[in-house]
């Protein structure tokens, strides 16, 4: 090992980020804009006014100010757990016999477990500076719901979330953890809404979804006084509070003096990747570094990869705005098997369009190598990652040994999103050799793309 250079960075406080960094005001081809679903026009701040927070609403539909200011009180929530250190992977490195280097941001260690409480802060915040007395949201693994109880019970305010049924039983800990937050969880589809009811008229049995939580949050949110429905990822506010994780990270190459040629992360509505790329991002569109830039979807949810660029619902109840973005169709299930997390079916709007334009190459790997690149990691790193973001480790050991075919000496970055704690099942079905890859096929990707809109904007 080259004792020259430290293993791990962190930033002193007052080089701490300031400011938010809003990417979409340096792309000179915009994302399209959000479209309200009855009117097919532009959304309007008053559209989302019942659903949303007023302060994420401003950020959501500003596409201009690059820096926006991290207020106080959150600059002081994010010292309360950042920041994160960015860690040279000297021992992957060697067990690879690589000319690489390797770099990685950790988001995992405040007790969320992930990067998603880097929004989850901000929108409880605005929530309580607005005089909301309480929040909703649904969670599907855990980590945002848990990240929302974490900022709930900083800022006072009560949330109730819909957690998807399947599991909330099958990860009875982490319902427990957000309890011990002070936070409501509620099995969904439940009887406790209209929407819910319906679904569960018309099929006792089921297991519940994304998308049918979404749609129990939002219309509890609507019907209740002083409150609003709070989403961790996929929209541009979200993002924009991640931005965070780039800014961080582009401090401490600059201190270890390195410039990445590679930059990877997992993606599943995109925010941690949005995040950490962003101001590298900013770099290449204006023509400063020509640095690559990877997003890993798993092979049995591939939006990026074999979705279509399209308008689409967020929610599969049809309730939301009309996003313009890679999708498989709001009606896209992944199969049940899938334990590797990022099961959205569509992708922020910003990255689906730095893809199609060609800045974001995307790549799917299988669950199986996902967690074999995991365990490779934690065996030689120590650190237990997130299946999530065990796609970015895949992709960074192929990469790092396609440099060592070529004799190379890139300089690659990944993200790691999270702590793998919680996913201990899925290790076990790994281990246990009762883990399988399902991949859908055209027909099921077919399915999926019929439930896309039928509009003009989309012929
Ligand atoms: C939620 C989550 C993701 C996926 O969400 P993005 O919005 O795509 O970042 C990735 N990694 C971890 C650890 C997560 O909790």
């Amino acid at each position: 090992m080259n004792n020259k250079i430290p293993t791990r960075i962190y930033l002193t406080e007052d080089e701490m980020p300031k400011f938010w960094y809003n990417l979409r005001a340096d792309m000179k081809n915009k994302p399209d804009p959000i479209l309200h679903p009855g009117t097919l026009k532009p959304v309007t701040a008053d559209d989302l006014a019942p659903v949303f927070c007023r302060g994420v609403i401003e950020q959501e539909l500003d596409d201009t100010t690059r820096l926006i200011p991290i207020p106080d009180d959150i600059q002081d929530f994010y010292r309360a757990y950042r920041p994160s250190a960015v860690i040279r992977a000297y021992y992957l490195e060697r067990m690879l016999d690589t000319p690489a280097e390797i770099y990685y941001k950790f988001e995992g260690t405040n007790t969320s477990g992930s990067h998603k409480l880097n929004s989850a802060g901000p929108q409880g915040y605005y929530a309580k500076k607005e005089g909301l007395t309480s929040l909703t949201t649904e969670t599907g693994a855990g980590q945002w719901g848990t990240a929302m109880a974490m900022s709930c019970g900083f800022y006072g305010l009560d949330l109730i979330v819909y957690m998807v049924k399947v599991s909330s039983e099958q990860k009875p800990y982490r319902k427990a953890l957000m309890e011990a937050y002070g936070a409501k969880v509620v099995a969904s589809p439940s009887n406790t809404t209209e929407s819910g009811k319906k679904i569960l008229a018309d099929d006792p049995n089921t297991g519940g979804s994304l998308g049918c939580a979404i749609s129990e949050a939002i219309e509890t949110a609507v019907k209740t006084d002083k409150c609003r429905y709070v989403l961790g990822s996929v929209l541009n506010h979200v993002l924009l509070h991640q931005s965070i994780i780039g800014q961080e990270t582009k401090i401490a190459l600059d201190k270890y003096g390195v410039k990445p040629d590679i930059i990877i992360g997992c993606a599943g509505g995109g925010s941690n990747l949005g995040g950490l790329i962003a101001p590298f991002m900013g770099e290449k569109l204006s023509g400063n570094s020509n640095t690559r830039f990877i997003a890993v979807e798993p092979a049995s949810c591939p939006s990026f990869t074999r979705g279509r660029f399209a308008y689409d619902f967020g929610d599969t109840a049809k309730t939301t705005p009309l996003i313009k973005m890679m999708t498989l169709g709001n009606g896209f299930i992944p199969s049940a098997n899938h334990a590797g997390g990022l099961r959205y079916h569509g992708m922020n709007s910003v990255l689906s369009k730095l893809y199609k334009d060609g800045y974001l190459e995307a790549r799917s790997e299988v669950q199986t190598d996902v967690f074999s690149a995991a365990i490779q990691f934690m065996k030689v790193e120590g650190i237990l990652p997130a299946p999530e973001s065990s796609h970015a480790i895949k992709a960074a050991i192929d990469e790092a040994l396609e440099c060592k075919k070529k004799g190379e000496k890139k300089v690659i970055l990944f993200g790691l999103s999270g702590t793998g704690f919680f996913d201990m099942t899925a290790y076990q079905a790994y281990n246990n050799k009762t883990m399988s890859d399902q991949i859908p096929g055209d027909a099921d990707l077919q399915r999926g793309f019929a439930s896309i809109p039928d509009i003009p904007m989309n012929k």
